[in-house]
């Protein structure tokens, strides 16, 4: 893959594994999976991130039923310190950077950016930690920092790669020292924009950053933007979303849908770069299980195959019901309809959903069905906190047919996305933009019940791959505050009677329901893997148009 250009990514976090938690979130482990593919392709990818000290939260239920967050020091045997140094400015101060290289868990090149000295250290003390000024100095040290970093090392770079605004820095610093030739700002930027890619992540409006020109201006990076310069790359308010996709020659999606949804949500930005989707995937070495691909090789006949992955279902999912034992008492039953849900508790993903039906949880009860929560908030979240205490109460009320599992994480992601029976996703359409964790349970002939929103659209066969809840069209979709309650109700009631009808029924009869989980893992083995969305970034994001060199 000699001939690529060569790239630099950077993310504010990297879902390696669990016991190394410098990752929120899907945007994380997407980061972490993009690496790891790179590294098992050979793509020329080279990472770029922090070392957060204390990491993202670890967050438990405390004695009096809240949620409390933790912060153990990040583990530092993963990593090895390089002999280099980079200097940035934060607030007009110099801020002097070590850098680390990620020595396990992948073969491609990542390195973290770290303070070096402890006064500087609460710029990466905690991945999403603090306010604006925070974030600001975490983004002048990933993106100017980085850029510094891989000079030194003497890193050839073709392409930035800005996986979501936080690296925007990156582009302000490669604009200061010229990099690409150009003398006025104007010049400078369409000598620049063929060096840059950027990937958006979020229909959320409100995930999307803005800072006032005012606050980037005392934050003082010593870049030396007047506010009129500032405002030409990212507009004023300062839009981390804009100056990306200004930045860039090419933007992207994560998803068919979202390309669309992000497509109208910028379409006013002048200037802005053209954006495509690649539909996100997730390293299948780190999230399938061996028993299930074990399970399907080609040299035995089908009923033998279907046995074994039926075997090897059960036996995951045992695991599973053990796990959840072990770590609340309650024992469910293997032999029951166990649905799975679990997120970062933002309110459009809805994960209250189907507890909020009584009845209707009461009828789904009697036919013998079970539920498996986990989530974290964010630990300034108030109403994501509320959220989970909503389904900690309800695992109080109901404990035979729902537990909840704290600290969601990427171990627990792995035993849910492999030993439940259904993976359910209800968010709001059209607010998910990609969503992950349904990938890693469709490779494990986890079948999904899902809204067709994100990825779901691309992979749903209803009642062949998995269950979709509602329909695509747009004008269903739920933008407004007013709209919200009834489109609520709406899915709610889709969403008991698509399980009442389809999915119960099918669970009773074995050899239908093998052949949906084996059709779930034919359909995303390849098309919802990293590797083939390397392979689109290579070929669609990174090498389209010119060559960048
Ligand atoms: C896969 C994963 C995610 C992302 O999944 P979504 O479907 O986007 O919610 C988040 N957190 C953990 C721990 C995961 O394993």
């Amino acid at each position: 893959m000699s001939s690529h250009p060569r790239v630099a990514y950077f993310c504010m976090e990297y879902g390696l594994d669990s016991t190394f938690p410098i990752y929120a979130g899907g945007l994380g482990i997407l980061a972490g999976d993009h690496m790891k593919s790179a590294g098992d392709l050979r793509a020329p990818i080279t990472g770029v991130g922090l070392f957060w000290d204390e990491g993202y939260t670890r967050q438990v239920v405390g004695p009096g039923g809240g949620l409390e967050d933790q912060y153990p020091k990040t583990p530092r045997d993963a990593v090895r310190r390089l002999d280099v140094m980079v200097e940035v400015t934060v607030r007009g101060k110099r801020v002097p950077l070590r850098a680390w290289k990620v020595e396990r868990f992948i073969t491609s090149n990542l390195y973290l950016l770290e303070p070096e000295h402890e006064e500087d250290r609460w710029i990466t003390q905690r991945l999403y930690g603090g306010a604006s000024e925070d974030r600001l100095a975490q983004e002048i040290l990933l993106g100017v920092g980085g850029v510094r970093l891989l000079e030194v090392l003497g890193v050839p770079v073709d392409l930035y790669h800005f996986n979501e605004g936080h690296a925007v820095f990156a582009g302000l610093e490669l604009l200061r020292s010229s990099k690409f030739g150009g003398s006025t700002l104007r010049e400078r930027l369409d000598r620049l924009r063929p060096h840059v890619v950027f990937t958006t992540h979020t229909p959320v409006p409100a995930g999307n950053e803005v800072h006032e020109l005012a606050l980037m201006r005392k934050m003082d990076a010593d870049l030396g933007f007047t506010d009129a310069e500032l405002e030409v790359v990212g507009g004023d308010p300062f839009s981390m979303t804009v100056a990306g996709l200004r930045l860039a020659r090419l933007a992207n999606g994560v998803a068919e849908l979202h390309g669309e949804t992000a497509r109208e949500m910028w379409r006013t930005v002048d200037g802005a770069a053209p954006i495509i989707a690649i539909t996100n995937g997730v390293h299948a070495p780190t999230w399938q299980d061996a028993r299930v691909r074990a399970a399907l090789v080609a040299d035995k006949p089908r009923e033998r195959q279907d046995a074994q992955l039926w075997h090897a279902h059960q036996v995951m999912k045992a695991e599973l019901i053990e796990e959840i034992a072990a770590r609340t008492g309650i024992r469910l039953a293997v032999d029951r309809l166990l649905i799975g849900f679990a997120r970062r508790a933002a309110t459009y993903k809805r994960a209250d959903l189907l507890i909020s039906d009584e009845r209707a949880l009461a009828r789904l009860f009697e036919q013998g069905v079970q539920i498996v929560y986990s989530g974290k908030a964010h630990p300034r979240d108030t109403q994501g906190k509320a959220l989970i205490g909503k389904l900690i109460e309800a695992s109080k009320k109901h404990p035979r047919e729902i537990v909840f599992l704290q600290n969601y994480d990427m171990r627990l992601g792995a035993l849910l996305t492999r030993g439940t029976d259904v993976w359910l996703n209800n968010p709001r359409r059209p607010l998910e933009a990609s969503g992950t964790s349904g990938m890693k349970a469709a490779m494990n002939g986890i079948p999904n019940l899902s809204i067709l929103d994100g990825w779901w659209p691309e992979g749903c066969e209803h009642g062949v791959t998995g269950w979709k809840i509602g329909d695509a069209d747009p004008s269903d979709d739920a933008f407004d505050e007013k709209d919200m309650a009834r489109v609520d109700k709406r899915d709610r009631d889709l969403l008991n009677s698509v399980i009442e009808r389809e999915v119960l029924p099918s669970y009773k009869e074995r050899a239908r329901w093998v052949s949906i989980m084996r059709a779930s893992i034919a359909m995303s083995e390849w098309r919802f893997s990293s590797d083939r969305m390397i392979e689109d970034y290579l070929t669609k994001v990174y090498g389209a148009t010119e060559a960048a060199r």
